[in-house]
């Protein structure tokens, strides 16, 4: 092994580690998702606003809010007040952010004010994320259903307290 793959291989049991637990983790998490919706309140949207950060290693990696494209008018809602069909949600701003970086999402956390739709969660299971923390739930939760299916650790917390879920469907995994 060269001393960079060691650094390397030392790198990423470092990342594992730090995902799986972290004694103020509870702390930590309130703290990320408090920031994620600061950021939230910066979407142009009337319906819903919502935030979300990608945080890896200790660090936040990227941000988003669900809004228009780069280029577009910043209205999110047409004049029917309907959410105008080339908005991006927060979780798939964040991460077409992380794209244009050299920062990658595999095994990062991401913190999402509202619980991930199907089409997100398609994105965050293909980009690697291994845990999804929301605050509030959608009411479609088939998003939630398919990142559980992806064995990706997801959990709900509000203000005071954190929920793990399970989801006890051994359906179609979603690797292929
Ligand atoms: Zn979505």
């Amino acid at each position: 092994m060269t001393t960079l793959q060691r650094v390397e291989s030392l790198a990423f049991i470092g990342t594992k580690a730090y995902n799986s637990y972290v004694p103020n983790q509870p702390k930590l998490d309130q703290a990320y998702m408090d920031m994620a919706e600061r950021w939230g309140s910066l979407s142009h949207a009337v319906r819903k606003k919502v935030g979300a950060l990608v945080v890896k290693g200790g660090q936040i990696i990227s941000d988003g809010f669900n809004g228009a494209p780069t280029g577009f008018p910043n209205a999110c809602e047409g004049e029917d007040g309907e959410t105008l069909p080339h908005v991006l949600h927060a979780e798939s701003n964040a991460l077409s952010k992380l794209a244009r970086g050299t920062q990658s999402s595999e095994n990062a956390t991401l913190y999402v004010t509202l619980s991930p739709c199907f089409q997100c969660a398609k994105l965050i299971a293909q980009s690697g994320i291994s845990r999804v923390v929301y605050k509030t739930a959608y009411s479609d939760r088939s998003g939630l259903e398919f990142l559980a299916k992806c064995d990706i650790e997801v959990e709900e917390i509000t203000s005071s307290e954190k929920v793990s879920l399970s989801f006890h469907d051994s359906g179609t995994p979603c690797s292929d």
